[in-house]
């Protein structure tokens, strides 16, 4: 299975900075050493262009000239430099190519970071500079409208189940039929003025892991009773973690490893390609949010290797047929 990094662009942080860099660094590591089925790929930037085709120009100019307002900067939460604005290129980038290779037949892929879905279209904020999902979507539909035209429309399913609403998703996405964003998070979380998505399930605190899988089975089953998606981009944030200083839920690890397995096989179900990213996760203890990171991804590398065995049975098919 294809994922994609760019932890190694080192965002400098002052002293104390509360926000946990060093998970990336840490993840990449442990599925390099633990998951041999794991291909680590370096993520390419992304464009002006691709990144225009959710940002405003100004804005995204502003990132890049590092001439963003010192109130812009706070909202974000990390000082600009240009290692900050090469990696928040590269974290869309990252998702952009685990889209494009879980639509060109791999089933899914993944970004090692990404999930950036406090973005909106002319700001950032909570930690997240442009938002990757967003930017995804819409260029995949761009290329598929381009190779398949005949087809119809490309309609993306954003699941965002970081225990933050996505609240610059949904308003990128406000008037747009064409993705459908589903966040479940806690109702007491930031950010505490919420945008409407399309399906939104606000959770009180200390909701444990059968309360929490049930919500989310409604969840997914209204969102294939509204919508026919063709591709899925899911956050598998870690902070809903009953070990997550942010997170206020009560999630365990058995049913943070449920959910991604639930998400997983509602997709695979479907054959649905799925892209999936790794949004918040605050430990108190760094280890732990990585643990959970972990998990999802032996999750995902079941179901990849069903994609593949389901490419073998396809090809060999093709060869019987002929
Ligand atoms: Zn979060």
């Amino acid at each position: 299975m294809h994922v994609f990094y760019a932890d190694h662009f080192i965002l400098p942080l002052p002293a104390g900075h509360r926000f946990p860099m060093a998970k990336y660094g840490r993840l990449r590591e442990r599925l390099a050493a633990e998951c041999p089925a794991v291909q680590l790929g370096q993520a390419l930037p992304a464009s002006d262009g691709e990144l225009a085709l959710v940002h405003d120009p100004a804005y995204i100019q502003a990132i890049q000239q590092g001439t963003l307002s010192p109130a812009a900067q706070r909202e974000i939460g990390f000082p600009w430099s240009p290692a900050m604005a090469e990696r928040a290129r590269r974290s869309v980038g990252a998702t952009i190519q685990a889209c494009r290779t879980a639509i060109g037949g791999e089933g899914m892929a993944a970004n090692i970071a990404g999930g950036t879905h406090h973005s909106y279209a002319d700001k950032g904020s909570g930690f997240c500079v442009f938002n990757d999902a967003a930017v995804a979507a819409r260029l995949m539909q761009a290329e598929h409208a381009r190779q398949h035209r005949a087809r119809g429309p490309l309609k993306v399913a954003i699941v965002d189940l970081d225990v933050h609403q996505g609240n610059g998703t949904a308003r990128i996405f406000a008037n747009d039929d064409s993705v459908f964003t589903l966040s479940l998070h806690g109702e007491k979380n930031f950010p505490f003025r919420k945008e409407a998505g399309d399906l939104d399930v606000e959770l009180p605190d200390g909701t444990g892991d059968a309360a929490y899988l049930e919500a989310l089975e409604r969840a997914l089953d209204e969102l294939v009773h509204r919508f026919e998606p063709g591709l899925v981009i899911y956050l598998a944030g870690a902070d809903p973690h009953e070990g997550d200083r942010l997170g206020r839920l009560k999630l365990t690890f058995d049913g943070l490893e449920a959910r991604d397995r639930r998400v997983m096989d509602w997709a695979w179900q479907r054959r649905l390609p799925l892209a999936f990213a790794m949004a918040g996760g605050y430990g108190t203890d760094m280890e732990a949010t990585v643990q959970v990171q972990m998990n999802t991804y032996r999750v995902a590398l079941e179901y990849h290797a069903r994609w593949m065995a389901l490419a073998r049975d396809g090809d060999r098919a093709a060869v019987t047929a002929a």
